[in-house]
């Protein structure tokens, strides 16, 4: 995959907008859709979509990479008051160089622990029962 090309409907995050793949949701919106990330890097860790049909940042644009990353900042801080982490990365990769195996642009929100170091990107699948919790913690701070 190159960091320019066609945008591919068939992904899994394009399936997870229209409806067509199941997903944990924290909020959505017209530009937007948050949810649990379900191989995650550490607990809590959830992504954003905007739901304009972009590869990648570069593809976006710019009126919908400004909202976006406020849906960005209101989640980071739904995900502080939810889950009271050290600190949080926020994170996004472009072209499968850099890391980025869905070619739907998305955001990364990663909470980290003080000496509790984060796991591999993408590695296990995460218990549901877990991640179901977690969000309900997430969605009460939206609330
Ligand atoms: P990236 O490498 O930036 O493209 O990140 C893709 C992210 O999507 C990874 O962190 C995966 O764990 C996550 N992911 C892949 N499939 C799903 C899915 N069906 N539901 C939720 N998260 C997913």
């Amino acid at each position: 995959m190159s960091l320019s090309g066609t945008y591919d409907d068939q992904n899994i995050f394009a399936k997870i907008l229209r409806g067509e793949a199941p997903a944990i949701t924290l909020f959505e919106d017209d530009i937007a859709i948050a949810f649990m990330d379900i191989f995650p890097q550490s607990p809590g860790h959830c992504l954003v979509l905007p739901r304009e049909q972009a590869r990648n940042l570069l593809d976006l644009s710019p009126p919908t990479a400004a909202a976006a990353i406020q849906r960005v900042q209101t989640l980071a801080k739904a995900v502080e008051t939810a889950l009271q982490p050290d600190g949080i990365v926020v994170t996004q990769f472009n072209g499968a160089p850099a890391g980025q195996t869905v070619f739907h642009i998305h955001f990364h929100i990663i909470p980290c622990w003080e000496n509790v170091p984060r796991g591999r990107h993408g590695a296990g699948q995460a218990d549901m029962g877990e991640l179901k919790t977690q969000a309900e913690k997430i969605r009460s701070a939206l609330a």
